[in-house]
């Protein structure tokens, strides 16, 4: 159908949408990073507005059956598995009001982890077949499929190649989320037999030479998609140019006029100083004085000593290049010779960037104090108690952490890049406006700057509390961007279902996996 055509089609605009929203990961059941927290929230905050939206999941090993009063839904379900089938049985949990469907197939999923293991592309392609067969089988017809980050890259390529034909899909869309450019799923020419699409072929693109013979689950997610969406509207313009596009860019701009950057919110409800259950002292902007209570017990809790001229610096994340521990683990050595600040780091990954952290730690002992564990009521702790939370990203898609640490009443130093530069304002002493501190430049010295700025004026008392009353008091929920979210639901309905001719073009459907392997 052409643009003319589509365009003169009336909008359809059912008052309740739909949706199957497929996760990797979902909080409280699992979680790495803010993908969990995302999934945990935005359904909910959807449903709030009237749509039947349903979440669905795999059921890894450690997602205990009794404790979350999983209810079995489906005995068996049969998915199409490279030239068989592979069972599923599927679990069902309430978040709130919102069904949790659970995948559950001990192959695949009964593991420690989540991700990281070398069969993970037949795991998840297991899981994103099983989301379609699991909505046909209670023949619950979705207008959307909402596929988050390359786990569930391939369902977009399904519905406009398998499945196409068939009349159960024919009216539903789908809106494709990056949470992250960076993990991409890129996997041999093997796996297009395992998820059933040998016939269909490679996919070839003049600017991604690299393609060849490869099979790139999100780059296919970008392709197939009907509309797509990332987690803040700078990262939807920076992940158009080459030096955020992680290789992806050239497809991104072909699609760029269905590409939209909607801000993440957060939890409120989670996320609440004034009903936190994980620290000692509750609190809220009225009472921003007992949050020294939950200071002392932080560092009490991690060892560091109570008195000092400094203020308290907070990290948490992922120990991953993404994150600038290279800069923090620099800066926390001048910090504490000349700051006197105690700096609490909290987070699990790379062995190199933890042994830099650790070695930071044993040569600064009475200020660097660093725990290497996933630690979620620790987490709480440290946004209730420091004074300062620093994200010195590289690229950072939204960031969640800045946001929970303002809800905390801690003040955030952030790089300029991302989510970070859309919800953090660098303070300016003489207008007096700003809710945290920023520095542009990937550097030591940058980072050091901005330190230096925010420890000045964390001396000032009056100065410093208007900075945590403005953060207290923004509002972080997920009511503004659900509503946004719909409206990209609205309009992924309202396409076509074709691959944008600008990017079709260019692209080549070179044979499939079967003849490939034939040729030398
Ligand atoms: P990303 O998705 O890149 O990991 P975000 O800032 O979007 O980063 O989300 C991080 C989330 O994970 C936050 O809720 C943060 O509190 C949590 N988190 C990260 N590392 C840890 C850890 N080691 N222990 C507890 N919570 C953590």
């Amino acid at each position: 159908m052409n643009a003319n055509a589509s365009a003169s089609r009336m909008e359809t605009r059912p008052a309740s949408l739909r949706i199957l929203f497929l996760s990797a990961e979902v909080f409280p059941y699992a979680k790495t990073g803010g993908l969990a927290d995302v999934a945990g929230s935005l359904p909910k905050a959807i449903r709030r507005l009237g749509h039947d939206i349903r979440i669905v999941m795999p059921r890894y090993g450690f997602i205990e059956i009794d404790r979350w009063r999983l209810k079995k839904v489906i005995d068996a379900l049969s998915v199409p598995f490279g030239e068989g089938s592979e069972i599923a049985i599927i679990y069902e949990a309430r978040l709130d009001d919102v069904p949790v469907y659970m995948v559950d197939n001990a192959r695949f999923f009964d593991r420690d982890g989540i991700y990281a293991y070398p069969d993970d592309a037949e795991r998840f392609i297991f899981f994103s077949r099983a989301a379609l067969e699991l909505a046909k089988a209670l023949n619950w017809q979705p207008h959307i499929v909402h596929c988050n980050d390359w786990h569930t890259g391939l369902v977009p390529n399904w519905l406009k190649t398998i499945y196409k034909d068939d009349p159960f899909w024919k009216q539903t869309r789908t809106v494709f989320t990056v949470h992250n450019l960076a993990y991409q799923g890129v996997y041999g020419h093997r796996i297009l037999e395992v998820a059933g699409l040998a016939h269909h072929g490679f996919i070839a693109h003049p600017q991604l030479a690299h393609w060849d013979h490869v099979v790139h689950f999100m780059g296919r997610g970008l392709i197939y998609a009907d509309f797509i969406t990332t987690v803040s509207p700078r990262y939807a313009r920076e992940i158009l140019t080459p030096e955020f596009g992680a290789g992806l860019d050239p497809i991104l701009r072909d699609r760029a006029d269905t590409l939209v950057g909607i801000l993440n919110g957060i939890d409120v409800e989670e996320w609440n100083p004034a009903t936190d259950s994980y620290i000692p002292r509750r609190y809220d902007v009225a009472s921003l004085e007992a949050r020294a209570e939950n200071r002392r017990a932080l560092l009490a809790d991690v060892g560091l000593p109570e008195e000092s001229e400094g203020p308290v610096l907070g990290f948490i994340g992922r120990l991953t290049e993404q994150k600038g521990i290279d800069l923090l683990v620099q800066v926390a050595e001048d910090a504490a010779r000349y700051l006197d600040a105690r700096f609490v780091i909290l987070g699990t990954g790379e062995e190199r960037w933890q042994s830099m952290i650790e070695a930071v730690a044993e040569k600064h002992p009475e200020h660097v104090r660093a725990v290497f564990t996933f630690n979620n009521p620790l987490a709480h702790l440290i946004y209730a108690g420091v004074d300062i939370l620093l994200m010195p990203s590289r690229f950072e898609p939204c960031g969640l952490n800045q946001m929970i640490a303002m809800r905390y009443g801690a003040v955030p130093l952030v790089r300029e890049v991302g989510g970070l530069a859309d919800t953090v304002q660098d303070f300016d002493p003489r207008t007096g406006e700003g809710n945290g501190f920023s520095f542009k430049e990937y550097k030591a010295q940058a980072l050091y700057t901005a330190l230096v700025r925010a420890a000045e004026n964390w001396k000032h008392r009056g100065v410093w509390r208007t900075l945590q009353e403005r953060g207290m008091t923004t509002d972080f929920s997920w009511s503004r961007s659900a509503r946004q979210y719909i409206e990209v639901y609205y309009r992924a309905l309202n396409t076509s279902g074709e691959i944008p001719e600008r990017l079709r073009e260019k692209l080549a459907f070179l044979p499939g996996a079967t003849e490939a392997t034939k040729t030398p």
